[in-house]
């Protein structure tokens, strides 16, 4: 019996300590997300057990997924890669994120990143009449810097159909991802209030933005869902001297005074630790910063967040909700690298060496 008790007794400790340092955690950096596309159909396998093996027991309490057309939908056939996931495929991956507390979040690119490099992406190519710049052919043989500026296509925010199509995308997959929180993506937005564009031309460039903002928001908002979007096109590219990737050189920066304060940004820095999260938190915004590749500037920018949640009023403090690794490469060959079966692509700029790190740094805070 006595031996019962002392059982009893020590079970009780270890869980104290185990919920004490969760909580320690929980309070030092609320989210600590992982960003990468969507495995295709047959990449389910692994990467559901990157989710058991890697992720979970390193504490990552936020996967955002980008799936953009492979997903089998039903509301949109014609838009589907040739292959994607199925909902059966995603209950699977609904299942673990449960099992394991992650919080699952889809993106589909909206406005921009409708093409890349010389391929238009679905949308444009079954809708051609939502593309905002049709007089700008995709060229044989992509280069970058070339004479139209053509980084990624852009869907006109002003189209009278284009919202049917994409919100029925937004909305089909959300209830087979059982999400609360939308990743509309939005990020390098170049493509915006084109000259040639019959209903965008002359206007505010950053009130296109905050428009096409605001409308998503609204239609998440009708379902109890929240929206989260990249932040390089609310900071001015000019002025902080970050270019016109990290940041905006096309006059869209002022739109951070025009979009609702519940849209949750994920500011993404990969050369430096800026400290651009002061600032959306300033605004008013919830705000997650966001690494790639560079360890030192990852633990640096995870410590920054501890230093901004301690040194700052509890208004702002609860603001700043913590940091997410992005993965910008396929899950297969992500996974490829991770288990070492793949050598790196640039053994100084390596997302997953860049992940281990940051999440070693994060667990040693426990
Ligand atoms: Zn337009």
């Amino acid at each position: 019996m006595k031996k019962y008790l002392v059982l009893i007794m020590v079970l009780f400790v270890l869980s104290n300590i185990f919920c004490f340092s969760q909580d320690t955690l929980d309070s030092l950096l609320p989210i600590r997300g992982f960003c990468i596309a969507a495995p295709r159909p047959q990449d389910l396998g692994p990467f559901i057990k990157f989710i058991e093996k890697e992720l979970a027991p390193r504490k990552v309490n936020t996967l955002v997924l980008r799936v953009d057309y492979n997903y089998q939908y039903k509301s949109h056939p014609e838009l589907r890669d040739s292959v994607g996931l199925s909902k059966k495929d995603v209950k699977k991956l609904v299942e673990v994120c449960q099992k394991n507390k992650i919080n699952l979040i889809p993106q589909i690119n909206l406005f921009g990143h409708q093409s890349w490099a010389g391929t238009t992406d679905n949308l444009l190519q079954v809708y051609p009449e939502f593309d905002e710049t049709p007089h700008i052919k995709m060229p044989e043989k992509y280069k970058w810097p070339n004479d139209d500026g053509l980084y990624c296509k852009s869907y006109c925010p002003l189209h009278p159909e284009v919202h049917k199509v994409v919100f029925d995308l937004v909305d089909e997959l959300m209830d087979a991802f059982k999400a609360t929180a939308f990743h509309a993506g939005l990020d390098e937005v170049f493509y915006i209030g084109d000259d040639k564009c019959p209903r965008c031309s002359g206007r505010d460039k950053a009130e296109l933005f905050a428009g096409e903002v605001r409308t998503i928001r609204d239609h998440l908002v009708q379902n109890g869902r929240e929206l989260w979007i990249w932040g390089d096109r609310l900071l001015d590219g000019t002025v902080t001297g970050m270019g016109m990737w990290e940041a905006s050189k096309n006059n869209t920066h002022r739109a951070i005074d025009m979009i609702p304060k519940d849209v949750v940004i994920c500011d993404w820095h990969y050369e430096r630790a800026d400290p651009t999260a002061v600032y959306f938190a300033m605004k008013g915004f919830h705000v997650i910063t966001c690494p790639f590749n560079k360890p030192e500037v990852a633990v640096k920018q995870m410590n920054n967040m501890i230093e901004y949640r301690q040194n700052s009023t509890q208004q702002m403090s609860d603001r700043f909700l913590g940091i997410m690794q992005t993965v910008w490469s396929g899950t297969s060959s992500f996974l490829d690298e991770y288990y070492g079966i793949r050598e790196p692509r640039d053994k100084n700029r390596n997302p997953s060496e860049c992940f281990k790190t940051l999440f070693d740094e994060i667990n040693e805070l426990d």
